[in-house]
């Protein structure tokens, strides 16, 4: 299996535009790393160049420390699974799963036992012989994955694979993927736009914006610790709420003002944004709707507009200094629209960033 390692690589079409910049990403053995981000930042685009589908315009891409920039695709020894799975119409699933070994004259006998032993991992073993029209999306789904399997590839490259399922198999096929990674200890580069997908089966999520990275790191990492205000609203669902304050120090005390409200902060905490120099500055708060407690006497007041109930949690929603937010909230505690709540923040879950740069402070 492989080390994959891109070095300040750079993609530009005809028309100079840059869709990928200055993309640096070391991808170790055995990784499952996810390329997210919102449809056109260039997931798909990245992914190519590494499979030597597309061409690297600046910059260098190394699998197990060898430049590979001019190797051709099919030297690569990376396997690709599309979205649109690619099946041969005319062919079985066992001769489709069988069709690399074929055109390298492995023997007919072996064909059959390394076919075998692939749909036994995918639980394809009864559908050997049917063709991609007698199957549903899920089983060619995973006649695409097994095409891939047997060619005991160094790295797996997965373009938005489940995006054609429905919601309940893309949830199973999911869990199956997951397996996967784990029996075939195999590096794998996944691309979505689904944060859920993302967050689920990466152990290392890239999330990407106009052709730049904006965070590596791990789900929990991302979540938790997002380093600008772009990942932390495109990590988490319900999406973080956000809003304006300035930071104060009064009396002793520190404290952010937003409007007519003022959230009183930890001395720690306010004291690590006075050495930043941002007292009496503007900055974006960030809390996560689950960090929202309804109180029966709160700082904060606000009218819900919005009650959605989901089973043992519900969303609240409501308008506080001009903005719309949302508050996760357990299915018990009673709330009806039109109602008056009383609100307050989990002090050390709120998320702090510079108003300008957009950074986590
Ligand atoms: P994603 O996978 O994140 O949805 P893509 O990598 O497919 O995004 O595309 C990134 C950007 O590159 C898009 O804005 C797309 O329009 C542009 N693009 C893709 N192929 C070409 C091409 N051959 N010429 C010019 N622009 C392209």
């Amino acid at each position: 299996m492989a080390d994959i390692s891109l070095k300040h690589v750079y993609k530009r079409y005809e028309d100079k535009t840059e869709i990928i910049k200055d993309f640096s990403l070391d991808i170790k053995d055995k990784d499952f790393v996810v390329f997210v981000g919102p449809s056109g930042c260039g997931k798909s685009t990245t992914l190519r160049m590494i499979a030597g589908l597309e061409e690297i315009t600046d910059g260098d891409l190394y699998i197990d420390g060898e430049c590979v920039n001019e190797v051709k695709a099919a030297d690569r020894d990376i396997a690709m699974v599309f979205q649109n799975y690619a099946l041969y119409p005319h062919m079985t699933v066992a001769e489709n799963i069988g069709y690399s070994l074929k055109i390298a004259r492995v023997p007919k006998k072996e064909i059959k036992n390394q076919v075998m032993a692939v749909a036994k991992i995918l639980g394809l073993e009864n559908l050997l012989s049917r063709r991609p029209a007698e199957l549903s999306g899920g089983q060619k789904q995973r006649v695409a994955m097994g095409r891939a399997i047997v060619r005991k590839p160094k790295a797996f490259l997965m373009d938005e694979p489940l995006s054609n399922l429905d919601a309940k198999l893309r949830n199973k096929m999911r869990v199956e993927i997951k397996n996967l990674h784990q029996e075939l200890q195999s590096t794998v580069i996944y691309v979505t736009h689904d944060q859920t997908e993302a967050m689920t089966l990466g152990t290392k999520i890239v999330v990407m914006k106009d052709g730049v990275i904006q965070q590596v790191a791990s789900p929990k990492e991302l979540y938790e610790k997002p380093a600008n205000t772009f990942v932390a609203q495109f990590i988490g669902i319900p999406q973080m709420n956000m809003f304006e304050g300035k930071v104060y120090y009064s009396q002793e005390r520190f404290f952010i003002k937003m409007g007519d409200y003022e959230i009183p902060l930890k001395h720690k905490v306010g004291e690590s944004l006075y050495e930043k120099g941002y007292i009496g500055e503007e900055i974006y708060i960030g809390v996560r709707p689950e960090d929202i407690r309804i109180v029966s006497k709160g700082p904060m007041k606000a009218e819900v507009e919005v009650y959605e109930l989901l089973g043992s949690e519900a969303y609240v929603y409501f308008r506080f200094q001009g903005k719309k937010m949302c508050g996760k909230i357990s299915a018990d505690i009673p709330v009806k629209v039109g109602d008056m709540i009383e609100f307050t923040f989990l002090h050390d879950k709120m998320h702090f960033f510079d108003a300008y740069r957009e950074t986590k402070i």
